[in-house]
């Protein structure tokens, strides 16, 4: 805007930042995944990644919260400390950061933070989405089964947003065991409450298992999970594990054969892309540590 005098424009800079984010790293994988880490007004950290894909889909995955209060074991943000829930501007201004560059068609909130823990501000976010070009449909937003938000979620998203359950374990021992947040919010409960969203607004939900080596891959386990869950409401992602030091990915024959197994029993199961593991870009993998 040239003309306005570089006076004006220095005040209004100073006034009306351009993003409630500054930009602090930038890094570019070898597949083209950029991870960009941002600091809020106050310094703290929160992480968005862009990821492309051979199909032309650019994908925007969002954090919701900079850090995590629940402690998913095999989640590098779980691991750092929880700063707090972020505004619906600083959601935006992520997904705006990419924008600028060229055009997003998908939006996942599945980054920093648990999006239920955050509803008013992530629902708010999410439907300004569709003026970014991504629409409705094309917009997923991910839980650990945080059952105040989920059933929020239910009950007032009218739109054809998608939920995704981060669900990582078929049985209640196992789920509370790598996933603390269950022992509040059991298995049963969930799934009700994913069912509920299937009644209402007629949508399968996603599921995402994490393929953890020794842990939760073996046919046994695929065999709790297809007794669990109902293949033609639930679409089960498997995700190959980006290392955090914690647990070792499983195999791909391991993975092979759970696929093999869910596909038996009736599932069309898909195994994740895995992108950015290289900038520590990848699910699970978001730290703030650049
Ligand atoms: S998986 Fe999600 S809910 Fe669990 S610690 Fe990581 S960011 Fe938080």
């Amino acid at each position: 805007m040239t003309n306005v005098s570089i006076a004006l424009r220095e005040r209004l800079e100073a006034r009306v930042p351009f993003s409630t984010l500054e930009l602090v790293h930038e890094a570019t994988s070898v597949d083209g995944t950029v991870k960009a880490l941002f600091h809020t007004a106050g310094g703290h950290p929160v992480e968005a990644v862009l990821m492309l894909f051979r199909d032309g889909r650019r994908s925007v995955c969002l954090s919701s919260q900079s850090g995590c209060p629940l402690t998913c074991t095999f989640c590098a943000t779980g691991q750092m400390q929880f700063r707090r829930n972020l505004g619906e501007w600083e959601i935006l201004d992520q997904a705006l950061h990419f924008r600028r560059r060229g055009p997003i068609s998908h939006v996942v909130f599945m980054g920093m933070g648990e999006p239920m823990l955050n509803f008013d501000a992530v629902v708010a976010a999410a439907r300004r989405l569709p003026d970014l070009g991504v629409t409705n449909r094309r917009t997923t937003v991910s839980t650990v089964g945080w059952l105040p938000g989920l059933r929020r979620f239910v009950d007032e998203v009218e739109e054809p947003i998608r939920l995704a359950l981060s669900l990582h374990a078929p049985t209640d021992a196992l789920r509370s065991q790598i996933m603390p947040v269950n022992d509040r919010f059991p298995l049963d409960d969930v799934l009700a409450e994913c069912l509920r969203y299937h009644e209402l607004r007629r949508r399968r939900v996603f599921v995402e298992y994490v393929m953890l080596q020794g842990v939760n891959d073996s046919l046994d386990h695929a065999r709790s999970l297809a007794e669990l869950l109902d293949p033609t409401i639930f679409k089960v992602n498997m995700i190959p594990y980006n290392p955090t030091g914690m647990f070792e990915g499983s195999s791909r024959e391991t993975m092979a054969a759970f696929k093999d197994f869910l596909h038996d029993a009736g599932f069309s199961p898909t195994l994740r892309l895995t992108r950015g593991r290289d900038i520590a870009a990848a699910c699970g993998q978001l730290a703030a540590t650049a």
